[in-house]
């Protein structure tokens, strides 16, 4: 387009200018993770790989359902977690880690970027997605953060799907308990009414391949929508062999989970929860994020000084121009994301592109 002799140089190019940045910024982007730790190529079979990639592809459809119809971004946040709670190879809802004492104690968060409202459980036994009911803690309550059988019970009165806690139980995560309880010499507990047969002894490679795990497949997700609004969720099982009623960063705002359409980000984290409680690293991000750094300058020195107090892990993040970043100190991260105007990528390993 011919510009305009009247109007000076600058002036044109800040009009004529922006209508292009704005048709390349997306309209609507969403960034998952399935967890991050020691993911080397080497600690996966190959079957293992295609099913974390397709289980993440699953998830970010789920996402980009949402938004392409105009849906907001605390749903499409939901529905994809929903989607991985479900999902066994996943820490969180049905394939979450086992306490020490044999159960499984479920954490999960949301926010809400644009008014700062947030909601929190922690150490679910009956509910089947805790994704919605930290988002029934947010919108049908007065509170932030419920937790044990109180917030089972507000879950149950509020009609979301109360189950038996052995749904949650996979043989996979069950036998990681008991590696990790005879490492740290812990009695191991009887298996969980309802469960099936321990298997025989050598016929666990074909239940599930073994993963060298500990906590493996906290998910999050974080979402920009047309509207511009940014929502942020993360739901975990915890780490393995937790004892004493152990909640980690996850259901604590500002710690594993924060959004703020005002300081541009929503941050949901994966690693070790004491150090990233510690560190504050999701409202950190933000803050540093709302004082000029990227996305991923802020995403990265938050996750080094969770690293230098001693907690490895990751974080994804999503700025009000709908641009993902992933950081993370561990050998790999489940990741993937998906916009308006980029097709799904999705990667596992540190030192990977994103890719369709
Ligand atoms: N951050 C989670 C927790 O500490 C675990 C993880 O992300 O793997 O509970």
């Amino acid at each position: 387009m011919p510009i305009p002799r009247l109007i000076p140089t600058a002036l044109a190019v800040l009009l004529f200018a922006s209508p292009a940045v704005a048709q390349d910024a997306p309209g609507w982007s969403f960034a998952i993770h399935g967890g991050a730790g020691v993911i080397e190529r080497a600690s996966l079979t190959p079957d293992q790989d295609v099913a974390y990639r397709a289980a993440l592809h699953r998830a970010l459809e789920a996402g980009s359902a949402v938004l392409a119809s105009g849906g907001t971004a605390m749903d499409a946040v939901q529905a994809a977690i929903q989607l991985m709670e479900d999902d066994p190879l996943f820490n969180a809802g049905r394939g979450a880690v086992f306490t020490a004492a044999g159960r499984n104690e479920l954490d999960a968060a949301v926010m809400n970027g644009a008014d700062l409202t947030a909601g929190a459980v922690a150490g679910l036994t009956t509910t089947r997605h805790p994704i919605a009911a930290a988002r029934a803690v947010m919108e049908q309550s007065p509170h932030v953060m419920l937790i044990g059988q109180g917030a089972d019970s507000f879950a149950a009165s509020v009609g979301l799907e109360q189950v038996a806690p052995s749904f949650f139980f996979t043989e996979r995560r069950w036998q990681g308990l008991e590696t990790a309880l005879r490492a740290q010499n812990l009695p191991i507990p009887e298996r969980p009414a309802g469960v099936p047969a321990a298997p025989a002894p050598g016929a666990m490679a074909e239940v599930a391949p073994p993963l060298n795990e500990r906590k493996f497949g906290t998910v999050g997700a974080v979402a920009l929508d047309s509207q511009g609004h940014l929502a942020a969720g993360t739901s975990t099982g915890g780490m393995t062999a937790k004892r004493w009623g152990r909640v980690g960063d996850v259901p604590v705002i500002g710690a594993g989970t924060y959004a703020s359409n005002r300081d541009g980000c929503a941050v949901s984290a994966t690693g070790d929860g004491e150090f990233y409680i510690r560190a504050s690293v999701a409202r950190d991000i933000c803050g540093r994020i709302q004082a000029g750094a990227t996305g991923q300058a802020a995403g990265q020195a938050e996750v080094e000084d969770a690293l230098l107090l001693g907690g490895s892990g990751g974080v994804i993040v999503m700025d009000t121009a709908g641009r993902p970043a992933f950081a993370l100190t561990t050998s790999g991260m489940y990741r993937g994301a998906v916009s308006s105007s980029a097709p799904a990528r999705v990667a596992i390993y540190g030192d990977e592109a994103l890719r369709p």
